[in-house]
């Protein structure tokens, strides 16, 4: 079944509060915390709080409210977190993993937001 949700997936478990997170930002139908491991000085996740499974998946089925409530949560957090890109110097990395070729770990989506250093070339070799 395409774009089948698991509920049981560890960010449905954060967006219930049955795991704990350290927030960021909480919006209306976002969340955005710290990765539990961190790749980068700044390394935050930012997930819609629906049951969507991947980036195609929120961008297909998501309600206009929730896509724009989405993305201003990650430009606020990219402002609050001293990354964003306006001031020339700094920047940040958006990445979403999605589905097997993408190596998605969470099956719930979620942006990585990485930033504080420099990132380095974008996709590297597959190692696995
Ligand atoms: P993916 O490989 O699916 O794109 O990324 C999943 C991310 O979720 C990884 O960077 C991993 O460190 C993070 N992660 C997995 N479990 C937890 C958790 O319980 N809490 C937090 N904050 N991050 C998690």
């Amino acid at each position: 079944m395409p774009y089948a949700y698991d509920d049981q997936n560890i960010f449905a478990k954060i967006l219930r509060g049955e795991i704990p997170n350290n927030t960021v930002l909480e919006t209306e139908h976002a969340l955005a915390f710290h990765d539990i491991q961190p790749q980068a000085p700044v390394h935050v996740l930012v997930i819609p709080k629906g049951p969507y499974v991947t980036y195609d998946h929120f961008c297909n089925a998501a309600s206009d409210a929730e896509i724009v409530d989405f993305m201003r949560c990650i430009g606020k957090v990219c402002t609050m977190l001293g990354i964003e890109s306006d001031t020339g110097d700094k920047g940040f990395r958006a990445i979403s993993n999605a589905g097997e070729d993408g190596v998605q770990e969470v099956p719930h989506l979620h942006v990585h937001l990485l930033g504080g250093r420099r990132m380095g070339r974008m996709v590297q070799p597959p190692r696995d």
